[in-house]
This record gives C-alpha cells, sequence and structure tokens, in this order.
C-alpha cells in the first residue's frame, strides 16, 4: 500500500512543507475530479483540495479564459487602474444586488477577505459617528483564516494556542449552532434556537450594545466541525439581534459559498441577507488564488458619503488574470446549470453515506448540504462521546483513503474543549454519480482500515 506521505524525501526540497518530516508525493496533472501524480497514479479529488476545485481540474473553458487574459493584461495596480476582468466580475456577483449586496471588493483569498470584512464594518461604524463600536462576536467552532485578524475572529483553539499572545481582544466568542453536540436530550430545534439567541444577546449585553461593531459566523461550518448547518432559525434570530443593536451582520461563505451547498449563496436558504461576505475558494475553483468581499449598499454608501475611501489595501486587489479566470468559473456554473447538479449529486452523496455508514458502530452523525457533506467519528455513538484526540483518527483516515487513491479532507474539530474527528467531502459540481459511489466505497474502506488500527 502507497503511504499518503513518503517517510524519507525522494529528493531534497527547499519548499517549507507543512510538515517538516516527510515531503508529499508531487501532482503533475489534473482531469475532472481525478489529480495526477507523479509516476502516474491517479487519485480522487473528494474534497476539492479544501473546497476549492469546484470545477475539477484543467477545466478547458477556465484554461482558455486564463490564456487570453495572460495575452492581454495580467496587472495593472487600483491606484491608477481598474480592468475589465474585475468589472466584469463584480456585475456577474452582485450586479442583480442579491440581498442588497452592491459592490465585491477582490483580494487574494479567503483570510485576507475576512480581514477585509472585519475591517469594513469597522470603518463603517467610524464612518456613521459611532467609534465606540471596536468589538466583534463570533462562535467558538469556526474558522476564519489564519492571518492574525481572522485567527482572533475563530474559534479553533489548536490553530489559535501557539500565537494567543498576538491575538485581538477585540473578539470574543459565543456558543456554536451545533445541534449533535449542543442541542440538549428532549430540547426542540425552536427552544435550542432561543437558548442561542438568548446567549448571543446577553453577549451583546455584557459587552454595551453599542460597543459591538459586528457578528461574524460562517452559515455552514466547514473546517473546525465539518460541514455543519444551522438550526432552522437560528440566522434569522442572529439578524433580528444584529438589527437590534445596531451590529452588522458578516457572514463567512469562503468554504461554504459560490454553489457549494446548492445555491449560489449559503444565506439563501436561511431566509436573510449580510452586509457583509466573505468569498473565496469556489469563487476561482483554484484556477487562480482569488478572494472578495461583497458590500451591501448601505455600507458602501456611509463610507461614499463620509472619508470616500476604504482605508485598507493589498498589492493584489482586483488582479486582472485571477479576475477572468473567477468570470469564467462563475459563468460556467450558470450557463451550465451545475447547481443543479450539485442539489442532485449531493443528495446522493448523502445517501449513499446513509447507506455505508448509517449502522456503523462509530460514524455519530451524517451531515451537509449539497456537495459539502461529512460524517463524523466517534468512540461511542449512543454517548456521542469521541475518540481519545491521541489517537488522531482523522490524520489515520487521511492516510488510509489517500492510499485507495481518495484525497478527502479529515479534520479533528475543538468544540468547547471536546475534540472530535469528521471527514469533510466536497467534490467538484461536475462529479458524476458513479463518481459519487467510488467516493464512499474508497471512503468506506478508508474509515474501517483505520479503525482497525488504532492501538
Ligand atoms: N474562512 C473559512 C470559512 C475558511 O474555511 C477558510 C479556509 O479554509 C478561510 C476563511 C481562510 O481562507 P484562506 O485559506 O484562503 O486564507
Amino acid at each position: 500500500m502507497t503511504a499518503a506521505v513518503t517517510e524519507a524525501p525522494p529528493r531534497p526540497s527547499r519548499v517549507l512543507h507543512r510538515s517538516s518530516r516527510a515531503v508529499p508525493p508531487r501532482a503533475i496533472g489534473g482531469h475532472g475530479i481525478w489529480l495526477v501524480e507523479e509516476g502516474g497514479r491517479e487519485v480522487i479529488d473528494a474534497s476539492g483540495g479544501a473546497a476549492v476545485s469546484c470545477l475539477g481540474h484543467q477545466h478547458p473553458r477556465i484554461v482558455a479564459a486564463i490564456q487570453r487574459q495572460a495575452g492581454q493584461l495580467c496587472y495593472a495596480h487600483t491606484g491608477f487602474f481598474t480592468n475589465a476582468p474585475a468589472e466584469d466580475l463584480a456585475e456577474e456577483l452582485v450586479g442583480a444586488e442579491p440581498g442588497g449586496l452592491a459592490q465585491a471588493y477582490f483580494v487574494a483569498g479567503g483570510s485576507e477577505a475576512v480581514e477585509a470584512a472585519i475591517k469594513l464594518a469597522r470603518q463603517y461604524a467610524i464612518e456613521t459617528g459611532q467609534p465606540a463600536r471596536t468589538r466583534f462576536i463570533a462562535r467558538r467552532q469556526s474558522y476564519h483564516g489564519n492571518t492574525l485578524g481572522a485567527l482572533s475572529a475563530g474559534g479553533n483553539a489548536a490553530r489559535k494556542a501557539p500565537y494567543a499572545p498576538l491575538l485581538s481582544p477585540a473578539f470574543s466568542h459565543v456558543s456554536p449552532a451545533f445541534a449533535y453536540h449542543g442541542q440538549h436530550p428532549g430540547e426542540d430545534e425552536a427552544a435550542y434556537v432561543a437558548r442561542l439567541a438568548d446567549e448571543l444577546e446577553a453577549e451583546f449585553q455584557r459587552l454595551g450594545p453599542g460597543n459591538v461593531a459586528a457578528f461574524i459566523a460562517e452559515p455552514v461550518v466547514g473546517a473546525t466541525a465539518g460541514c455543519v448547518p444551522a438550526p432552522a432559525g437560528y440566522f434569522r434570530a442572529v439578524r433580528a439581534i444584529c438589527d437590534r443593536h445596531g451590529a452588522l451582520l458578516i457572514l463567512d461563505e469562503v468554504m461554504s459559498g459560490m454553489g457549494r451547498t446548492g445555491t449560489l449563496h449559503a444565506w439563501q436558504q436561511e431566509g436573510i441577507a449580510p452586509d457583509i461576505q466573505a468569498i473565496a475558494k469556489g469563487l476561482g475553483g483554484g484556477y487562480q488564488p482569488i478572494g472578495a468581499v461583497l458590500v451591501a449598499g448601505r455600507v458602501v454608501e456611509a463610507i461614499a458619503r463620509g472619508s470616500g475611501a476604504f482605508q485598507h489595501g493589498h498589492t493584489y486587489l482586483s488582479h486582472a488574470l485571477a479576475c477572468a479566470a473567477a468570470l469564467e468559473v462563475q459563468r460556467v456554473i450558470r450557463e451550465e446549470g451545475l447547481l443543479e447538479n450539485v442539489v442532485a449529486m449531493g443528495e446522493r452523496l448523502q445517501r449513499r453515506l446513509a447507506e455505508r455508514f448509517g449502522n456503523h458502530h462509530h460514524v455519530g452523525d451524517i451531515r451537509g448540504r449539497g456537495l459539502f457533506r461529512a460524517i463524523e467519528l466517534v468512540e461511542d455513538r449512543a454517548g456521542r462521546r469521541p475518540f481519545d484526540p491521541a489517537l488522531t483518527l482523522h490524520a489515520r483516515i487521511k492516510q488510509e483513503a489517500f492510499a485507495r487513491g481518495l484525497a478527502c479532507y479529515p479534520g479533528g474539530g475543538t468544540l468547547d474543549g471536546v475534540r472530535g474527528d469528521h471527514v469533510l467531502l466536497a467534490p467538484p459540481y461536475i462529479v458524476a454519480p458513479e463518481e459519487i459511489d467510488l467516493i464512499v466505497e474508497r471512503l468506506g474502506e478508508a474509515v474501517d482500515a483505520a479503525l482497525a488500527g488504532l492501538p
């Protein structure tokens, strides 16, 4: 069996890899949902990296669009110029002003998008004469990126721990909306939502409602917990609390957005709209590094009426080549009706996972929306007790799956001090029914092999 990473580097590497003990194999190509490794082995990209590759690999239309744009203009600094791909992409994303979102700000990735979202909310407070609004409320089970502001917002304890002294005290955290672990026995969904809303209200009161700039959350939690949608009514309750206290609602759809859950925006399934939204990953589908902040009209108007400039910026804002790639990705999704495939294949994936793992002793939950699904592994199903984190079950599953030609995205989430194991699947929107079946078949074998290998 091939190991996921080679213990002894096949050749020296000067790349600072994630692991300093092993160099991963080289990817040399790809087609559809498949990645090709040096030597010719093909691996299913069952989570699109980290929910990135929404169109799979080497899509001919995106490759052609990049080639066209590269021959014309790659980069022009936004201090002097705008460019057609950025203008057209903004029109594509917010031209119809979905939910009041009126303008788009293009950055190079998800963390940059979250940083910009946080700063926009702060600047909105200043521009509207509310300088006391310096506080942000987030949730304990969440991931918003690895830069210091985004990391401060996140609730992923393991990723935060080494940098705790550098993180911002402006962020406080409330409970996640995570029914599998958070809903009490006998408590119905409405009562659970009411309890979470009461806790958020109490946090506003503790901070002083006039001191809070924004609440930030992922509509469907991705990396930290594994595809966790909120219970029905949760985001309506959150929206109402933010409105009551004059705070903005920032939704981080870096992972769950751009069609991943079956609607272009995950918030469209919640009956609300954000004031500021962060997107990335599926925006460019991995063809170029790009993220964006979508901003409600009232926020951009407040800045336009006030100082007239967003006090922020990066070198690669509105990068022409990145915007051209993202524009073509979004056009392909729209013109080929791929969200219908996300819904249909997402239902098939849920069904196949339920068939394979529904009675599995160590699979406690199978959840998600669209092509954003996860299984959660537990030692004891009845008590929902996770495995000992020292066993690193999720890492074992990753290794067993990769050995079987399946790249998936297992994680060890941290929720209020409890660390559990999950496997996140996010295949490309072009995935075929038989490919869904193959993903579940290989995952089933990998999970059983990993469990059998536990000490
Ligand atoms: N926000 C969420 C919800 C994410 O899942 C991620 C990345 O996984 C980020 C932000 C950070 O994005 P990036 O890794 O592109 O900086």
